[in-house]
């Protein structure tokens, strides 16, 4: 291996560019030649390749988004387009390739190398923390911690109200952020699509968390469940016959996946970029690097692709015992 091509695909992530500095220099310490690709797997069709030296990823550790850019490419779903892509890889002559990004990248990943046999390394990159095989995701410590600064400002006034509050947070169809910022955070209730919650439940929730002298109520919803405010709308209309007069929702929104990333953000990326061109190195393709307990190590790509990651039920349960 001589040559290889490091991308960033699909929902950019907060410790991205950490990992495609990883991936550089460790390629550049280990004698290979490295390109980044512009915007994902769209860059890889429209042949944007750059070459990156060590001082091209010099001061991007501590930024957040991703100096390759990303981009949502629907032709690399067409076997057609992603024969262009494998022409112009081999038209660079790279031999290996580094795919950062979440499940759907993963996806492309694996199509591609099923498709050419071409030496593909996944690193698992999303907010959302949804990749199946791997403990962590880049991004996600981030991500809860916005959302805990967030909701530590959101509390204050809250408890001075003496008010129900909702607050969405990401994590596309998993509650991964929910859960976390739920504990993190105290909050009286957490709802993540992986566990149905009846709005009776919720309401009567509400009303016994007062009873048991709450000063508020704070409502942690993962997005994959509902919006906050559609959440909200049916809560107050159970309420209403209670005395409640309003709820307050927030949605955290962007704000989640931006600024800089977390020293255990840009660890992980640090650690995860580099495994991944040793694994291209020791010969290995369709496999992703994932956190297994405190290794680093690699699997194959389709663990993530065939199986949903589940959440951890005695989390669920601590968040709602804590919140007493
Ligand atoms: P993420 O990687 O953050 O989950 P997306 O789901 O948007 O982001 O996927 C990123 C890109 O991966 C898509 O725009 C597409 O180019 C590619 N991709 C997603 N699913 C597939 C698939 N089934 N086959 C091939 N490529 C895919």
């Amino acid at each position: 291996m001589k040559r290889i091509a490091v991308l960033t695909s699909g929902g950019d992530a907060p410790g991205m560019n950490a990992a495609i500095r990883a991936v550089t220099r460790t390629a550049i310490s280990e004698g290979l030649e490295v390109f980044g690709v512009i915007k994902g797997y769209k860059g890889l069709i429209e042949n944007k390749f750059q070459k990156l030296d060590l001082r091209d990823v010099g001061g991007i550790i501590e930024r957040g988004g991703t100096i390759l850019m990303t981009a949502r490419e629907p032709r690399f779903l067409e076997r057609e387009w992603r024969e262009k892509a494998y022409e112009n890889l081999r038209k660079n002559e790279i031999d290996g390739m580094v795919v950062i990004g979440g499940n759907g990248s993963y996806r492309g990943a694996y199509d591609f190398y099923n498709d050419f046999g071409f030496p593909v390394v996944g690193v698992p990159a999303t907010i959302d923390n949804d990749i199946s095989g791997s403990d962590y995701a880049i991004g996600f410590d981030t991500a809860v911690n916005n959302a805990v600064n967030a909701i530590d400002k959101i509390r204050d006034t809250a408890s001075a109200f003496e008010r129900v509050f909702i607050v969405e947070v990401m994590g596309r169809r998993a509650g991964f952020i929910a859960l976390h910022v739920g504990i993190a955070t105290g909050a009286e209730i957490v709802l993540i699509p992986e566990v149905e919650h009846p709005i009776e439940k919720l309401a009567n929730d509400v009303i016994e968390a007062k009873k048991k002298g709450k000063k508020h109520v704070l409502i942690v919803v993962a997005e994959g469940v509902a919006s906050g405010s559609s959440v909200g709308d049916i809560l107050l209309k159970r309420l209403e016959p209670h005395g409640y007069t309003d709820i307050r929702v927030t949605v955290l929104g962007y704000i989640q996946r931006g600024g800089s990333p977390t020293a255990t953000d840009r660890m992980m990326a640090s650690r995860m970029g580099a495994e991944a061109v040793y694994a291209l190195l020791r010969g290995e393709a369709g496999v992703m690097v994932v956190l297994s307990g405190k290794s680093i190590k690699t699997e194959p790509l389709d663990i993530a692709i065939n199986k949903p990651k589940k959440i951890d039920k005695k989390l669920y349960d601590l968040a709602w015992k804590l919140s007493l």
